[in-house]
């Protein structure tokens, strides 16, 4: 740090890492080793970590482990650090809050940084309207608060989703998501009046956006009853479903349906949201315009926040009270979301996000030529991912293949790869990487992806 400081927010204290892969040890080493008989004596096993590499440092787009280790990071903790890891400029301003004010409560005596976001927010997402939030912890939370909102405002019970949907892991989240292992099994009971519906999955349903629609309304018709029906809850690109893109018009459509039939729908914009996709929100590509919409993960650099935020009607029928917790849209947190919005627009994340999409697909399309495991390339901006078949079956069957991603992900991660997987298979490789991403890493990591395929055989 220096010791004479002019500016308002001081620089921060940011701790530079080359730009590159490194691996000297083992994966993990000796101290991640031994860091991990540590955690498996006081952390429940219920919490598992997908490569149990501890981390020491990160910058940009590499994370560096206790042992010295530097991965490449295609997992920016998912979709969190979207603008790069200890990004200078939010680090200054959540450390310059730290010092000014932690915590009040808003509830209790409120602060400028918590409204500054709403008008952020306000300003950002889709749609033209007067439009208001309320600022929580967690994805699963601004989810809970979502439904809660709808129901108040339509004086309805029902909750409609997707199949293949994910929505976080507290009790009327579980009973939203698809799959039951590993999120609900065991967990229950679960909350009623939860309904999964078709969703549009292209790749494996061949339809197009208006038949898809056709479906997924039928069932809401048929199954629920539009005058029961408060919500409808979307992910616009699902997450850990495995980033399916839904078919050209059956978003639009299903907004048009549900503001016919007083139905609040609801954009699950938390992994999608903030840039990830060249759009402030990925709901923008696809020409919808959600009644309200959830952001958390990439909103604060890294910073635990979440926010629901729409149409000041629905956003207002809750009483006064009614909504709020304990540390919800804390201080720090909230100035690093405002940072987190100023360097978007600054550093030109949105073109960034494209640019990485460019790469990115060029590269998988070469694999695709020489892999026929590789049944699809699907995502916008930073958000894209291939799913895996059955070599062979992918004209006809499309069976999925997840052991051909878990070979891939254990073969990156010795090179220094993090990538993740998805699906609801677990057959779906997904890269996600932060927006600091220089073209050079993608490059490097696609030629051990090139290695990772040779060498399933
Ligand atoms: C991660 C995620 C959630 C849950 O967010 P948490 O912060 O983990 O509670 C909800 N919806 C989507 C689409 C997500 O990706």
């Amino acid at each position: 740090m220096t010791d004479s400081i002019d500016t308002e927010v001081p620089a921060a204290p940011v701790r530079a890492v080359t730009q590159e892969r490194k691996i000297v040890t083992a994966v993990p080493g000796p101290k991640s080793q031994e860091l991990h008989r540590r955690r498996q004596a006081v952390v429940s096993d219920g919490v598992s970590s997908a490569l149990p590499v501890y981390i020491a440092h990160a910058n940009g787009a590499v994370l560096v482990d206790i042992d010295g280790n530097q991965f490449v990071d295609f997992g920016a903790g998912i979709g969190v650090t979207t603008v790069g890891h200890t990004e200078a400029s939010v680090v200054a301003a959540a450390a310059s809050q730290l010092q000014d004010v932690t915590h009040t409560l808003f509830t209790i005596t409120p602060y400028e940084q918590y409204v500054r976001v709403a008008e952020l927010l306000a300003q950002h997402t889709p749609g033209a309207w007067a439009k208001k939030s309320v600022l929580v912890n967690s994805g699963a939370e601004a989810v809970e608060n979502g439904v809660k909102i709808a129901r108040k405002f339509t004086g309805r019970r029902a909750v409609a989703v997707l199949d293949h949907a994910y929505h976080g892991r507290t009790n009327l989240t579980m009973a939203m998501n698809y799959k039951a292992m590993p999120y609900a099994t065991g967990f229950g009971p679960f909350a009623g009046d939860v309904y999964h519906a078709p969703n549009s999955y292209p790749y494996r349903d061949g339809l197009n956006g208006e038949d898809a629609a056709a479906r997924t309304i039928a069932y809401l018709e048929k199954v629920i009853g539009a005058s029961d029906l408060a919500c409808l809850v979307v992910e616009p690109i699902q997450g850990e479903g495995g980033f399916m893109v839904p078919a050209d018009g059956y978003l639009p459509i299903l907004q048009r349906w549900c503001t016919e039939h007083g139905v609040v729908m609801i954009a699950d914009e938390i992994q999608s949201g903030m840039a990830r996709t060249g759009r402030w929100f990925a709901s923008e590509h696809f020409g919808w315009e959600p009644d309200l919409v959830l952001s958390a993960k990439g909103i604060a650099g890294g910073l635990p926040l979440a926010a629901v935020t729409g149409r000041a009607e629905i956003m207002d029928a809750s009483q006064p009270g009614g909504l709020g917790g304990t540390f919800g849209g804390n201080p720090v947190a909230c100035a690093a979301a405002v940072a987190v919005f100023e360097t978007i627009e600054q550093n030109g994340l949105l073109a960034e996000a494209e640019r990485i999409e460019r790469t990115l697909k060029a590269g998988l399309e070469r694999l695709r030529a020489r892999y026929d495991v590789i049944g699809e390339i699907r995502g916008l901006g930073a958000m894209v991912a291939i799913e895996l078949v059955q070599p062979g079956t992918g004209a006809t069957t499309k069976r999925p293949n997840s052991e051909a991603v878990s070979q891939i992900v254990a073969y990156a991660a010795q090179h220094g790869i993090l990538f993740l997987n998805a699906g609801t298979w677990g057959n779906v490789l997904r890269f996600l990487p932060s927006l600091a991403m220089s073209d050079a890493l993608i490059d490097d990591a696609l030629t051990v992806l090139d290695d990772a395929f040779a060498a399933l055989g």
